[in-house]
Protein backbone atom coordinates (compact mmCIF):
# COMPACT_ATOMS: atom_id res chain seq x y z
CA UNK A 1 0.00 0.00 0.00
CA UNK A 2 0.55 3.88 -0.26
CA UNK A 3 3.59 5.32 1.66
CA UNK A 4 4.14 6.19 5.18
CA UNK A 5 1.87 9.57 5.34
CA UNK A 6 -0.68 7.26 4.27
CA UNK A 7 -0.44 4.83 6.82
CA UNK A 8 -0.58 7.15 9.45
CA UNK A 9 -3.10 8.68 8.61
CA UNK A 10 -5.27 5.51 8.25
CA UNK A 11 -3.54 4.66 12.22
CA UNK A 12 -4.81 8.10 13.61
CA UNK A 13 -8.23 7.69 11.99
CA UNK A 14 -8.30 3.99 13.24
CA UNK A 15 -8.26 5.10 16.37
CA UNK A 16 -11.51 7.07 16.27
CA UNK A 17 -14.17 5.83 18.41
CA UNK A 18 -16.83 3.45 15.98
CA UNK A 19 -13.64 3.25 12.97
CA UNK A 20 -11.85 0.08 12.78
CA UNK A 21 -8.93 -0.11 10.66
CA UNK A 22 -11.21 -1.29 7.73
CA UNK A 23 -13.33 1.65 8.13
CA UNK A 24 -10.32 3.83 8.83
CA UNK A 25 -9.17 2.97 5.33
CA UNK A 26 -12.47 3.80 3.82
CA UNK A 27 -12.64 7.18 5.19
CA UNK A 28 -8.95 7.79 4.18
CA UNK A 29 -9.50 6.65 0.44
CA UNK A 30 -12.38 9.06 0.63
CA UNK A 31 -10.78 11.63 1.85
CA UNK A 32 -7.35 11.48 0.03
CA UNK A 33 -9.67 11.26 -3.69
CA UNK A 34 -10.92 14.99 -3.06
CA UNK A 35 -7.88 16.42 -1.35
CA UNK A 36 -9.46 20.31 -1.98
CA UNK A 37 -13.28 19.88 -1.16
CA UNK A 38 -12.92 17.14 1.36
CA UNK A 39 -9.27 16.66 3.06
CA UNK A 40 -8.44 20.56 3.54
CA UNK A 41 -11.43 21.68 5.01
CA UNK A 42 -11.67 18.83 7.23
CA UNK A 43 -7.99 19.76 8.19
CA UNK A 44 -8.92 23.19 9.20
CA UNK A 45 -11.91 22.65 10.93
CA UNK A 46 -10.33 20.04 13.04
CA UNK A 47 -7.44 22.49 13.53
CA UNK A 48 -9.66 25.37 14.51
CA UNK A 49 -11.57 23.72 16.92
CA UNK A 50 -8.78 22.36 18.79
CA UNK A 51 -7.58 25.58 18.87
CA UNK A 52 -10.92 27.25 20.21
CA UNK A 53 -13.15 24.85 21.66
CA UNK A 54 -12.70 24.70 25.69
CA UNK A 55 -14.34 23.08 28.79
CA UNK A 56 -17.09 25.44 30.50
CA UNK A 57 -16.29 26.19 34.12
CA UNK A 58 -20.16 25.92 35.16
CA UNK A 59 -21.02 22.82 33.56
CA UNK A 60 -18.40 20.88 31.57
CA UNK A 61 -20.04 21.60 28.10
CA UNK A 62 -17.44 22.09 25.67
CA UNK A 63 -18.37 25.73 23.49
CA UNK A 64 -16.08 28.36 21.64
CA UNK A 65 -16.31 30.68 24.84
CA UNK A 66 -16.98 29.72 28.73
CA UNK A 67 -19.25 30.00 30.25
CA UNK A 68 -20.97 27.94 27.20
CA UNK A 69 -23.70 29.10 25.42
CA UNK A 70 -26.24 27.42 27.47
CA UNK A 71 -25.31 28.42 30.71
CA UNK A 72 -25.52 32.29 28.98
CA UNK A 73 -28.76 31.52 27.24
CA UNK A 74 -30.48 34.15 29.48
CA UNK A 75 -34.35 32.00 28.07
CA UNK A 76 -32.60 28.50 29.93
CA UNK A 77 -34.35 28.16 33.11
CA UNK A 78 -31.25 27.98 35.88
CA UNK A 79 -33.83 26.50 38.43
CA UNK A 80 -33.61 22.86 36.87
CA UNK A 81 -30.39 21.46 36.53
CA UNK A 82 -29.79 18.07 34.77
CA UNK A 83 -27.19 16.12 35.49
CA UNK A 84 -25.83 13.61 32.73
CA UNK A 85 -22.41 11.83 32.25
CA UNK A 86 -20.98 12.91 29.25
CA UNK A 87 -20.93 16.00 27.06
CA UNK A 88 -22.36 13.24 24.23
CA UNK A 89 -25.66 12.84 26.37
CA UNK A 90 -25.75 16.73 26.82
CA UNK A 91 -25.88 17.15 23.14
CA UNK A 92 -28.29 14.15 22.97
CA UNK A 93 -30.55 15.80 25.20
CA UNK A 94 -30.13 19.51 23.76
CA UNK A 95 -30.76 17.62 19.95
CA UNK A 96 -34.36 16.26 21.30
CA UNK A 97 -35.19 19.41 23.21
CA UNK A 98 -36.53 18.34 25.60
CA UNK A 99 -34.91 20.21 28.67
CA UNK A 100 -35.31 23.64 28.77
CA UNK A 101 -33.03 24.34 31.64
CA UNK A 102 -29.23 24.14 32.69
CA UNK A 103 -26.95 20.61 32.78
CA UNK A 104 -24.10 19.42 34.93
CA UNK A 105 -21.69 17.28 33.28
CA UNK A 106 -19.99 14.72 35.15
CA UNK A 107 -17.10 13.46 33.37
CA UNK A 108 -17.95 9.98 33.71
CA UNK A 109 -19.76 7.64 36.71
CA UNK A 110 -18.70 5.92 39.72
CA UNK A 111 -16.59 3.01 38.81
CA UNK A 112 -14.58 0.33 41.02
CA UNK A 113 -13.55 -1.30 37.72
CA UNK A 114 -11.76 1.67 36.18
CA UNK A 115 -11.35 3.10 39.44
CA UNK A 116 -13.34 6.85 39.19
CA UNK A 117 -14.37 8.06 42.59
CA UNK A 118 -16.31 11.17 43.48
CA UNK A 119 -13.36 13.20 43.62
CA UNK A 120 -12.69 12.46 39.65
CA UNK A 121 -16.55 13.21 38.70
CA UNK A 122 -17.01 17.43 38.13
CA UNK A 123 -19.54 18.21 40.97
CA UNK A 124 -18.15 20.83 42.43
CA UNK A 125 -20.14 23.30 39.92
CA UNK A 126 -23.06 21.69 40.93
CA UNK A 127 -22.22 22.32 45.05
CA UNK A 128 -21.63 25.44 44.31
CA UNK A 129 -24.57 26.38 42.61
CA UNK A 130 -27.19 24.41 45.32
CA UNK A 131 -25.54 26.91 47.89
CA UNK A 132 -25.57 29.94 45.80
CA UNK A 133 -29.15 29.05 45.93
CA UNK A 134 -32.46 29.28 43.19
CA UNK A 135 -32.03 25.51 41.54
CA UNK A 136 -35.58 24.32 42.26
CA UNK A 137 -34.56 20.80 40.87
CA UNK A 138 -31.88 18.60 40.52
CA UNK A 139 -32.79 16.27 37.39
CA UNK A 140 -29.99 12.79 37.15
CA UNK A 141 -30.27 11.94 34.01
CA UNK A 142 -27.90 8.74 33.83
CA UNK A 143 -27.16 5.81 31.81
CA UNK A 144 -29.29 2.80 32.54
CA UNK A 145 -26.00 0.80 33.28
CA UNK A 146 -24.60 -0.84 37.14
CA UNK A 147 -22.76 2.70 37.28
CA UNK A 148 -24.71 4.98 36.51
CA UNK A 149 -27.28 3.45 38.85
CA UNK A 150 -24.67 3.52 41.42
CA UNK A 151 -23.93 7.46 40.67
CA UNK A 152 -27.56 8.23 40.81
CA UNK A 153 -27.53 6.57 44.08
CA UNK A 154 -24.59 8.01 45.66
CA UNK A 155 -25.69 11.92 44.35
CA UNK A 156 -29.23 11.34 45.95
CA UNK A 157 -27.13 10.54 49.16
CA UNK A 158 -25.07 13.42 48.00
CA UNK A 159 -27.78 16.21 47.55
CA UNK A 160 -29.99 15.12 50.15
CA UNK A 161 -28.53 18.01 52.42
CA UNK A 162 -29.75 20.95 50.03
CA UNK A 163 -33.07 20.89 50.82
CA UNK A 164 -33.81 20.66 46.46
CA UNK A 165 -35.93 18.12 44.99
CA UNK A 166 -33.82 15.47 43.18
CA UNK A 167 -35.72 13.13 40.48
CA UNK A 168 -34.62 10.55 38.17
CA UNK A 169 -35.06 10.17 34.41
CA UNK A 170 -35.85 6.59 32.71
CA UNK A 171 -38.12 5.22 35.42
CA UNK A 172 -40.44 2.92 33.85
CA UNK A 173 -39.22 3.37 30.60
CA UNK A 174 -36.93 1.46 28.67
CA UNK A 175 -33.58 2.64 28.65
CA UNK A 176 -31.95 0.71 26.09
CA UNK A 177 -29.68 -0.53 28.72
CA UNK A 178 -26.95 2.02 28.10
CA UNK A 179 -25.89 5.43 27.44
CA UNK A 180 -28.09 8.34 26.92
CA UNK A 181 -27.00 9.64 23.80
CA UNK A 182 -27.65 6.35 21.09
CA UNK A 183 -31.41 6.81 22.29
CA UNK A 184 -33.54 8.33 19.75
CA UNK A 185 -35.49 12.00 20.16
CA UNK A 186 -38.88 10.39 21.43
CA UNK A 187 -37.43 8.09 23.98
CA UNK A 188 -35.15 10.85 25.66
CA UNK A 189 -38.64 12.73 25.76
CA UNK A 190 -40.45 10.22 26.97
CA UNK A 191 -37.92 9.38 29.82
CA UNK A 192 -37.16 13.17 30.60
CA UNK A 193 -41.48 13.41 31.27
CA UNK A 194 -41.34 10.18 33.47
CA UNK A 195 -38.92 11.18 35.69
CA UNK A 196 -39.65 10.70 39.44
CA UNK A 197 -38.70 12.83 42.77
CA UNK A 198 -37.13 11.16 44.81
CA UNK A 199 -36.04 13.26 47.28
ZN1 LIG B 1 -21.96 25.73 30.48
Amino acid sequence: MGGADIERLIALLARLPGLGPRSARRAALALLRQPQTRMLPLAQAMEQAARTVRTCSTCGNLDTHDPCGICTDSARDRGLVCVVETVGDLWALERAGVHRGVYQVLGGTLSALSGTGPDDLNLAPLLARLEEGGVREVILALGATVEGAATAHWLQDRLAGFDVPVSRVGQGVPMGGGALDVLDDGTLAAALTARKIYS
